[in-house]
């Protein structure tokens, strides 16, 4: 009988690392959720698949927490999904910032490189290394040119994870993931900022919404998508680094047209301009190339811009309902 592989996720309290955990258990893999140590339990995104996943302490910041992980579980994969991933914080903790989204890299891939150098790697990249864009669209060929402490720290990380690979022959891949959105992504991020409103509003229960800059434009795809797309990176023959993105770019404007014209309202009688809202530095056009990924992994998007900040805004109205529902019972 085949030994059941066994993979370790960091961050699967977070948006992608749900998604992930989900994935990777549907595929029949033993997972291992890394978590880190906070006064109140943050299981919302996981607590669906809690029984089934073993979750550890463990923390960036601390590298004896990632070797004993390793050494006791044995993980034959490992994806790094954790990090301080919000770009404002990036300039309100920039230090933070570069010791787990940058250093932390450094320190599970060493702990790697001691425990277990067969254990295949996944480094969560960002589109924002591309930050003030040298190239349209963006490839994995296009130079970084990043726009925060956030973008800057994922340069860290995207290079230390081809040295590694390079200096001590780790299967080690890194994918350039474009922004990707889910009912489950962060209050904090435009989209979802944008479709909680949008229901608020329509439920009467909120007037406006502020918001910074309408003029940038994302590449935005659907996070379920996006975590296949890690694993099916550690299936290849050959570690190696990949853009993974929809192709179509959108602006903010855009966005609040689709979220509140879904619901039958006007986005320009609600929306306004936060000055607070605005970056010290902005990434003005994001849009990528994802051939590559579409030619060597076979992956391709399956939802658009437009479903799915519908079922984001679906989403949004039926967790307030509910929500409506308990305050008054
Ligand atoms: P989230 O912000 O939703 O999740 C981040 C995760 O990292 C959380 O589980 C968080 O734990 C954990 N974490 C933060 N600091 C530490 C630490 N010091 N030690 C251990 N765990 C820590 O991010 P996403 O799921 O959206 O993104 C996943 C990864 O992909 C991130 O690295 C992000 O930068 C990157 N990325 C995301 C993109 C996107 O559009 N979503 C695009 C490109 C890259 P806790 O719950 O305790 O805070
Ligand atoms: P990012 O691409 O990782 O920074 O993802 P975000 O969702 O945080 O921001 C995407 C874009 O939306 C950026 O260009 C922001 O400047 C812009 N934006 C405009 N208004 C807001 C806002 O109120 N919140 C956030 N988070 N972004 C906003």
């Amino acid at each position: 009988m085949s030994k059941r592989k066994c993979a370790l996720v960091t961050g699967i309290t977070g948006q992608d690392g749900s998604y992930l955990a989900e994935f990777l258990l549907d595929q029949g893999y033993d997972v291992i959720g890394m978590v880190r140590r906070t006064s109140t339990v943050n299981f919302d995104r996981i607590r669906h698949i809690q029984e089934r996943v073993k979750l550890v302490p463990g923390d960036l910041m601390d590298e004896v927490s990632l070797m004993a992980i390793l050494r006791e579980h044995r993980p034959s994969e490992v994806y790094n999904l954790a990090a301080q991933s919000f770009v404002p914080t990036s300039w309100a903790q920039p230090v933070l910032t570069g010791e787990v989204t940058a250093l932390g890299v450094t320190r599970i891939l060493d702990a790697i490189r001691m425990v277990d150098p067969e254990i295949r790697f996944y480094q969560a990249s960002s589109s924002e290394m591309f930050g003030k864009v040298q190239e349209v669209p963006q490839t994995e060929k296009t130079t970084f040119y990043p726009r925060s402490p956030y973008g800057v720290a994922k340069v860290y990380g995207h290079w230390i994870t081809v040295n590694y690979r390079e200096s001590y022959n780790l299967f080690a891949c890194s994918g350039i993931l474009f922004n990707h959105e889910s009912p489950r992504r962060g209050l904090e991020f435009v989209t979802h900022k944008v479709t909680y409103h949008v229901a608020k509003i329509k439920l009467g229960l909120a007037d406006r919404v502020p918001l910074g800059n309408l003029d940038s434009q994302r590449d935005w795809g659907y996070a379920p998508d996006y975590v296949k797309a890690m694993w099916l990176m550690l299936q290849q023959d050959q570690p190696d680094d990949y853009v993974v993105a929809t192709g179509k770019t959108h602006s903010i404007r855009r966005l609040c047209e689709v979220a509140f014209g879904y619901v039958g309202l006007n986005w320009e009688d609600y929306v306004y301009v936060n000055p607070a809202d605005l970056r010290p530095a902005e990434v003005d056009l994001l849009i990528g190339d994802a051939s590559k990924a579409r030619r060597q992994l076979g992956w391709t998007p399956t939802v658009t811009f437009e479903q799915m900040i519908e079922l984001m805004v679906e989403a949004d109205l039926e967790a307030l309902r509910h929500e409506q529902v308990h305050v008054r019972a």
